[in-house]
């Protein structure tokens, strides 16, 4: 007799149908138009006349088990129970009764939440969680968020920008988060300090040094010890060799920074990427409310408002008025640390046949 297998255990992502709203699923692909009723509000409506409103609220990304329970109940009440979360970490409820949108949205205003983030808005910011599941912040991205968020609260609620704004943040140089229209980064400015006493009892020497982007790590011998070097020189300070070395230590008080770059944006229908550009440097880490780093992006912010066309994305504003122009029209100071003038950027950069060194 043939031998049966176990089925396997499925542990990757459930299947979405099972948790959508049943007028989403009765009418999936056979939607006919949508519209915006209210900054925060959509309106969708199908061939056969069905519809459908999506009322969105900001919310943290970390959710206490008391706030998701109070989000529940007001989604228990006004919209059958179902509820999604979006990539930006904003909450979404289906209602697919439209006496039902208005009262929902003054239950959620009642407990503090806030609705808005669609259409012509800024998003709320995207982020990763840093100090609460990684081991290599420089700062932290979900406090950063909150102190921007609180300053740029009319913004989320209201659709007063050209289009829709994307932020990002990230808590380290090199990992998640930190590409979008506006992104708040870490820099670290100092190579790493080395603890020869612990690298030979928790790295892994070859992977450390494959690690380094540049090629800045050897292996060295440091009182008798197997240990690690790095060539200053070379660094570029992107603490990349700390995730796989604690004992490289980088993340510090003073010379951990914030920079902030512009311009990024996915392919579309009509344009390809962009990659966002070195705007500011240099910006003090000051946490509880980072007033250094808010003020530039407001900066940012209140120029793309004034200047640029409506429905210009971030990135189309500046390719229209050119980078010189934005450091005029924003204020910011244009200094030589904007321009790239790595070696290493002659090999991986500048790939045009026409200019080689
Ligand atoms: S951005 Fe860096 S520090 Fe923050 S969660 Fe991602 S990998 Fe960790
Ligand atoms: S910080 Fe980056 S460039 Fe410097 S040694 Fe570490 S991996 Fe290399």
């Amino acid at each position: 007799m043939a031998q049966e297998h176990r089925p396997p255990i499925e542990s990757g992502c459930p299947d979405g149908f099972q948790y959508m709203h049943p007028v989403m699923r009765k009418n999936y692909g056979a939607w006919d138009y949508h519209e915006h009723p209210r900054p925060g509000v959509l309106l969708h409506v199908a061939k056969n006349g069905d519809q459908i409103w999506t009322v969105r609220a900001g919310t943290q990304r970390i959710l206490d088990v008391f706030t998701l329970r109070t989000l529940c109940d007001i989604g228990d009440k006004y919209a059958d129970g179902y509820v999604r979360f979006t990539i930006r970490s904003n909450i979404e409820y289906m209602v697919a009764d439209e006496a039902k949108v208005q009262p929902m949205i003054d239950a959620l205003e009642a407990e503090g939440f806030v609705v808005g983030g669609t259409k012509n808005s800024v998003a709320m910011i995207s982020h990763t969680q840093g100090w609460l599941h990684c081991d290599i912040p420089g700062t932290d991205a979900s406090g950063v968020v909150k102190a921007m968020m609180d300053e740029l609260i009319d913004e989320f609620k209201e659709n007063n920008m050209p289009n829709r704004v994307h932020m990002t943040t990230s808590c380290c140089q090199i990992n998640c988060g930190g590409q979008g229209d506006i992104a708040i980064n870490v820099q670290h400015t100092k190579p790493p300090k080395i603890n020869h006493d612990l690298v030979s009892n928790v790295c892994e020497r070859p992977s450390v040094v494959a690690r380094c982007p540049v090629a800045a790590i050897r292996p060295a011998q440091v009182n008798g010890k197997p240990s690690l070097e790095v060539d200053e020189k070379k660094c570029i300070c992107c603490g990349a060799c700390f995730p796989p070395c604690p004992p490289m230590q980088i993340n510090d008080a003073e010379h951990t920074k914030l920079a902030i770059w512009v311009g990024g944006n996915h392919s579309n229908a009509r344009g390809k990427p962009t990659f966002q550009k070195l705007v500011a440097a240099g910006i003090p880490n000051n946490p509880p409310r980072w007033p250094e780093a808010t003020a530039i992006v407001k900066r940012i912010l209140r120029a793309y408002k004034d200047d640029a066309r409506d429905w210009e994305r971030i990135n189309d504003w500046v390719e229209r008025v050119g980078w010189p122009r934005f450091f005029e029209l924003t204020g910011l100071p244009f200094t030589k640390f904007h321009i790239d003038n790595w070696r290493g950027a002659r090999r991986s950069l500048n790939s045009s046949t026409h200019i080689r060194f």
